[in-house]
């Protein structure tokens, strides 16, 4: 059991007197769960060591990104080699040509790619390159579904599933997000009905192929299927957001495992294996829209950076290398039946939702196919779950409304240590 967090806590009360809340993204703050966030000294394989030195098995891996783990060899070579020739250069180095290449034989859909620095970027970016590609304003987003903070993006759906959103955030203009139609993530009527309404309209739908930001939701087969058929019927592009998933659920994203070809993809998160970059590619024809091949405004002092090359260069050719994904299915699979065993046991109503990798344990008891669905959930119970677990050394995404994630440095024994503290910690929540 963590001894101390007396090192955190000074940390953050400093932190908050410098930085807004004392974090630098929302997310970190622990205001879901209620307290104070750890500050993090080092990270090793799966593990994680805070300030005070208490040491805590991984299950965050940086949101996304670590799939190899914290610092693994091979890309802490990587980056140690690229800065001593140089941190950046504003011109085009053979890195950026590399890394591009290693996405498009990896990612099915993708004939050309252009990097930015974080998902943002590439998501917004996206979304320009769809309305100057069709000449087209409206977007189509699925509530619950996030991009990053991207001001057109940051909507909630109104009363109906079908409407225009309005804007959940102060300082986003009702203009922003006015061609931002908001339906619901798995309603294949709320899609028929919206291309039936607005077809010529939409110039794109842009979709998290398994969402992973209100905790973990799958998407049926139909709803894959009729997003990729309504969106080539009515000329709109159909863009599936795998920051989260690219390079996790398989090498190919979501989309290999689905076996859907969308017309654009962002990436992020491990496609930088730990270092902020973000990508957007897919059909060749739409990619030449953006500048200077053509006439979408796109740009980036830092974008293509040598460090965060060499850092997704290193994280992707490991990947193709040695796939962790059979692994990573099958540790998946024994931490969703203990965990579901162990709830159980302990008379909780759940739901664990799964792929691959990614999970969320929701306190529920219906199935969770939407943000409606997933809004059900017990959030103080999880809470107490979250410290529960903290307390047992297993470092858990600090909000219900997040998946957590399994990374290539977990092995069996790991999974077996996190049941042993579920089983306690799900009774005493039960209490
Ligand atoms: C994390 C995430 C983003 C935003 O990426 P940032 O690098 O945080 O800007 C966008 N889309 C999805 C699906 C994500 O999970």
């Amino acid at each position: 059991m963590p001894a101390s967090r007396v090192r955190s806590r000074d940390a953050f009360e400093r932190a908050c007197r410098l930085i807004p809340g004392g974090v630098n993204s929302p997310a970190r703050a622990f205001g879901a769960v209620g307290g104070q966030p750890l500050f993090i000294a080092r990270g090793e394989g799966a593990y994680l060591y805070d300030l005070d030195g208490n040491q805590y098995l991984d299950y965050v891996g940086s949101w996304g990104p670590l799939i190899l783990g914290h610092a693994h060899p091979r890309v802490v070579q990587a980056i140690e080699e690229a800065v001593r020739r140089g941190a950046s250069f504003g011109a085009p180095t053979e890195a950026e040509s590399q890394l591009a290449e290693l996405i498009i034989d990896a990612v099915p859909s993708i004939e050309m790619v252009r990097m930015v620095n974080s998902g943002t970027e590439a998501s917004m970016s996206a979304i320009r390159l769809a309305r100057g590609f069709t000449g087209r304003d409206v977007i189509v987003k699925f509530a619950g579904c996030y991009h990053g903070h991207v001001d057109s993006l940051l909507v909630q759906a109104g009363s109906s599933a079908t409407t225009f959103g309005v804007p959940n955030s102060p300082g986003v203009p009702a203009g922003c997000t006015a061609d931002t139609l908001v339906l619901r993530y798995n309603d294949v009527q709320g899609l028929v009905d919206a291309f039936a309404a607005h077809g010529e309209r939409i110039a794109g739908v842009i979709v998290e192929p398994v969402a992973g930001n209100m905790g973990l939701v799958r998407p049926s087969a139909e709803f894959l299927n009729e997003l990729r058929r309504l969106t080539g019927k009515h000329g709109a592009l159909l863009i599936y957001d795998e920051v989260m998933t690219g390079f996790r659920l398989s090498y190919g994203g979501a989309q290999q495992l689905f076996r859907q070809m969308p017309d654009l993809t962002v990436l992020g998160k491990i496609v930088g294996g730990g270092l902020p970059v973000g990508a957007y590619g897919g059909r060749a024809d739409v990619m030449k829209h953006v500048m200077p091949a053509g006439p979408v405004f796109q740009a980036g002092t830092l974008s293509g950076n040598p460090l965060a090359m060499a850092a997704g260069i290193a994280t992707l050719q490991e990947l193709r290398d040695h796939p962790p994904y059979g692994r990573l299915e099958q540790l998946g699979e024994r931490l969703a039946n203990g965990l579901h065993e162990a709830a159980r046991a302990a008379g909780l109503e759940h739901c664990l939702t799964r792929a691959g990798s990614m999970w969320t344990l929701f306190f529920t008891n219906g199935p969770v196919l939407d943000y409606e669905s997933a809004k059900q959930a017990d959030t103080a119970r999880f809470a107490r779950f979250f410290w529960a677990m903290l307390e047992r050394g297993i470092y858990l995404p600090c909000s219900q409304f997040e998946s957590a994630f399994i990374s290539a440095a977990h092995t069996e024994k790991d999974i077996d240590h996190t049941l042993t503290a579920a089983r306690e910690a799900l009774a005493e929540v039960a209490r």
